[in-house]
């Protein structure tokens, strides 16, 4: 079975071809710069193999369509591709931001469903219009073909109202479900389902903290294999510091700056998304970049660092609290496979709650799933690379099974 990964965005689209019957990746590429003078598309055929092909083009890609419609021609070129015809590919599976209360699983995609995501624009205003384009375009272009939206919301469908509700006048939730939802839940079931598999027991048995570090940033708690909490909230803004948004602040700091900083709320929101976390406090949002400015003596990078290791152990500390028994402790994604110094400062300190790190493990970049705790620690701590493309392929091919 085939199937074509998509994740749309409101000027891009990714896209993995995968496999199914050994979970190869045939194809993996990206269109950029929809909509804009000129555009990009880039598209790896057989990564890995011993005739990887990178084929790039430099052209207008007007819409969506368009650049669905570049990427299917690179893919099914008759001299170099990896399928003969559109008909190839068996499933799609859509990457959707937002599914609001509507969605507990992977659901095939219906009118029904493609309503209930257009109801949820409203929470997500960025990505789920961009969810919706790529889902339109690729009903358009494979009509017939089976397609699944896979939601970054769903894993998080478990957490308990006195989890998700915020103490806000009530009425707000019922009207408005205004209430924490959590994202990168794709990613948190995978790698939570991959140490379970490594740890050698079922997931519904296991107690876990998930650490997804890239440049959004989120944590979850996962007690018997469910998330009961998350520290992304109504919209990926709240919790963690992140490479630009700012995580947790004083809900205060609104009202503060329109009464004395003449900003409107536009301006707020988009500073608080686009120029806080990592960049907000040095001017830079990438980790390698941080690392080689506090190598230069520049000391607010320092202070970035240390404000965002800091939050990290906050929060493991308050969901330790939460899941009482803590099996094991999981990092992952760009920050969290790559930087040990962000992993050690983030458990530094923890030793006495049985979490103690091996240095010479967790002193490399992540590969592949590693063990980074001493012999001793009495929580595991994992390095598990993510791989949402999978775990959306995945999730399409359940859904389909079923
Ligand atoms: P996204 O959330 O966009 O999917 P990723 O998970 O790819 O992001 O993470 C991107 C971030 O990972 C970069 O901004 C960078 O800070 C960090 N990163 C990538 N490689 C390294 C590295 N070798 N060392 C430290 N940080 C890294």
């Amino acid at each position: 079975m085939k199937i074509l990964v998509i994740n749309s965005g409101s000027s891009s689209i990714k896209f993995q071809l995968l496999d199914m019957s050994d979970e190869a990746v045939l194809a993996s590429g990206l269109v950029e710069r929809i909509g804009e003078a000129e555009g990009l598309i880039k598209c790896i055929l057989r990564p890995g193999a011993a005739d990887e092909l990178t084929v790039k083009k430099t052209t207008v890609v007007a819409d969506h369509k368009s650049g669905m419609r570049l990427a299917v021609d690179i893919l099914s070129d008759p001299r170099q591709g990896v399928i003969a015809a559109r008909g190839d590919i068996d499933a799609i599976g859509h990457r959707v931001v937002h599914g609001g209360e509507d969605f507990h699983q992977p659901t095939l995609l219906t009118a029904d469903v493609l309503a209930a995501i257009e109801k949820n624009i409203p929470l997500a205003p960025l990505h789920n219009p961009a969810n919706l384009d790529g889902i339109r375009v690729a009903q358009e272009l494979f009509a017939g073909v089976p397609q699944v939206a896979i939601f970054d919301t769903a894993f998080h469908q478990t957490i308990p109202p006195h989890a998700y509700l915020y103490a806000l006048p009530y009425e707000l939730y019922e009207k408005h479900r205004i209430r924490r939802y959590g994202f990168h839940g794709t990613s948190h079931k995978f790698v939570a389902s991959e140490c379970a598999r490594l740890m050698g027991r079922p997931l519904e048995e296991l107690n876990l903290i998930s650490i997804h570090l890239g440049n959004g940033c989120s944590m979850t708690a996962v007690e018997n294999g469910k998330s009961v909490d998350t520290t992304l909230g109504l919209t990926p803004l709240e919790g963690l510091v992140m490479g630009t948004r700012s995580g947790d602040v004083d809900p205060a700091i609104h009202s503060f700056l329109a009464r004395n900083c003449t900003m409107d709320i536009e301006a707020i929101d988009e500073m608080l998304n686009k120029d806080s976390g990592l960049k907000g406090l040095c001017g830079l949002n990438d980790m390698r970049d941080i690392h080689q400015a506090i190598a230069n003596g520049d000391k607010r990078a320092r202070l970035a660092l240390d404000v965002q290791t800091y939050r990290n152990k906050k929060y493991v500390g308050a969901f330790m609290a939460v899941l009482g028994r803590v099996d094991a402790i999981i990092f992952t994604a760009g920050i969290g496979e790559n930087d040990e110094v962000v992993r050690e400062m983030t458990l530094r300190g923890l030793e006495p709650f049985g979490v103690i790190m091996d240095p010479a493990a967790n002193n490399q970049r992540i590969k592949k799933p590693t063990l980074l705790s001493s012999r001793e620690s009495r929580v595991q701590i994992w390095g598990i690379p993510t791989n949402e493309e999978l775990a959306i392929a995945r999730e399409a091919k359940a859904v389909l099974e079923k």
